[in-house]
């Protein structure tokens, strides 16, 4: 069928304003935040209602049309990239936060509402909704839940699918399926909305979401720690948790990102330092005191040069705002950024700095490397330009060995950015094949042509 035909079809649901085929639309459309070549696809559809999304998905099954659901396009990972003719379907248009219940604690929200924008509405009634990616003033939360995003906030309070308690989503005939409930506890059924999370679009089409929300921290402390060298750094990250403290945020960046975050926020970080740390704690107040001082005194007996607390809000914002600016500022370097997020249990921090030394010497690479020590979840940060088809070699190989690492030191290719297209050719090297297979059948069984998201995660087995 023609797209000029499929287009009426789709312009039945949702309007001719609804559907996008000029040249400039689709291109817009054929790619996200991942290092990937575009994809055009054949139509883009912007839903303005949530019951929009089971036609649509029905239209595309019909035809034997893939189709990706498209949040924010933040994603690092390829997930949003297109099936060349394929379909894309918008949700930043399904943006209403339809409940916020201060009684139970919960809040249900369309797919497409901005993370920043509901995390300040939850604020707003004094409870707190904590999962905080660096995307946050653009992604979505239909994009977080589908990428189990994480965040500053991970090591204490958890990631997306913490707070996941139900989704109702649209399966690939249009069906609505209904997972999970207000309550807090809830074992009806097999865990669909849990199969959801970390889906990437392949499984279903997300309609509303019920997410859990908690009463904020009383109090909280944060600080930098300044180290001489990475290797203290990220022992000082084994030691804290060894400790058993639980910074809400324990962040890392070493001394190439201090140098080009301090360029671009002109924030007076230490040049010469090897590394800090960005650390804070949170709860009671009393509590707070005392880890603080903890904190303090570990940093100092695994080496810190100096720990600097945080006196006043605006200093530590400050601290947050060079954090957050860690991968605006290393992507302002080189026209290409290579970003990963593979993942180690904390103690084997030092061994994936040791790794990721040898790594950038090994190739001669420009390896920025910041990230959410605490999690063990670090994102070395490749510098390059991808027209030099030579250096792009070189960053591919190092790619290679650097999940070749972590995968050694039982960490994984992922903790937060998702496998999309750009990681699903190791997955078998850290699962087995036997466990690809295994979510093939899953895959076929729930989407028989292959219409939802088709190459991602588990690729073109
Ligand atoms: C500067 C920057 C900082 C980042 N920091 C972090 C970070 O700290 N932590 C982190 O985890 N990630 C981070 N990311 C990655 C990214 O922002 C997250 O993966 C985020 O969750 C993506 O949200 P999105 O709305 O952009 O989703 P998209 O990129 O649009 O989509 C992501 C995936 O979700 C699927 N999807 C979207 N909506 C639906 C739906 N309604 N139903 C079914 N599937 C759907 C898509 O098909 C796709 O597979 C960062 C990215 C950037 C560019």
């Amino acid at each position: 069928m023609s797209n000029a035909k499929l287009a009426k079809e789709f312009e039945q649901i949702v309007g001719a304003e609804g559907v996008m085929h000029e040249e400039a639309d689709l291109h817009a459309y054929s790619y996200d935040s991942a290092v990937l070549d575009p994809q055009v696809p054949a139509l883009v559809i912007k839903p303005t209602s949530t019951e929009q999304l089971g036609p649509i998905t029905a239209l595309c099954n019909k035809h034997g049309l893939p189709m990706t659901v498209r949040g924010a396009g933040t994603n690092l990972s390829g997930g949003t990239i297109p099936h060349p003719g394929g379909v894309v379907c918008l949700t930043n248009g399904l943006n209403r936060i339809l409940e916020i219940n201060e009684e139970d604690l919960y809040a249900v929200v369309e797919p497409g509402v901005v993370t920043a924008q509901f995390a300040a509405a939850v604020a707003k009634t004094g409870l707190f909704y904590p999962p905080d990616p660096g995307s946050q003033a653009v992604s979505t939360i239909g994009g977080n839940v589908a990428e189990n995003a994480g965040g500053l906030r991970g090591l204490k309070y958890g990631v997306t699918k913490d707070y996941v308690m139900g989704i109702d989503f649209y399966d690939v005939n249009g069906d609505l399926i209904k997972s999970g409930s207000r309550t807090v506890k809830c074992v009806t059924g097999y865990n669909l909305g849990g199969l959801m999370v970390a889906s990437e679009g392949t499984l279903g089409v997300f309609s509303n979401i019920i997410l859990k929300l908690v009463p904020p921290p009383k109090a909280s402390k944060a600080m930098m720690a300044v180290f001489p060298n990475v290797q203290t750094a990220s022992e000082t990250v084994a030691a804290i948790i060894a400790n058993h403290i639980v910074p809400c945020t324990l962040e890392f960046l070493d001394n190439s990102t201090i140098r080009y975050v301090d360029d671009y926020t002109k924030a007076g970080l230490p040049r010469e330092a090897g590394a800090i740390l960005l650390i804070e704690v949170d709860g009671h107040q009393a509590e707070v005191i005392e880890d603080a001082e903890k904190v303090v005194n570990i940093c100092k007996k695994c080496g810190a040069n100096e720990v600097k607390m945080a006196e006043t809000a605006a200093e530590r914002e400050a601290l947050w705002t060079a954090r957050r600016n860690a991968l605006p500022a290393l992507a302002r370097a080189k026209p290409t950024t290579v970003l990963e997020d593979a993942t180690v249990p904390r103690s084997q921090i030092p061994a994936m700095m040791e790794g990721l030394n040898k790594i950038a010497a090994k190739y001669k690479l420009d390896i920025g490397t910041f990230g959410h020590a605490g999690d063990g979840n670090l994102h070395p940060t490749i510098l390059c330009d991808n027209r030099n088809k030579e250096e792009f070699h070189r960053v591919e190989e190092a790619v290679n060995e650097i999940f070749e690492v972590a995968i050694s030191l039982k960490g994984t290719l992922s903790g937060e950015h998702g496998i999309g297209m750009a990681k699903s050719k190791w997955m078998e090297k850290e699962t087995s094949r036997a466990t690809l297979e295994y979510s093939l059948r899953m895959k076929r069984a729930i989407d028989p042509k292959g219409i939802l998201n088709p190459n991602k995660i588990i690729g073109a087995l």
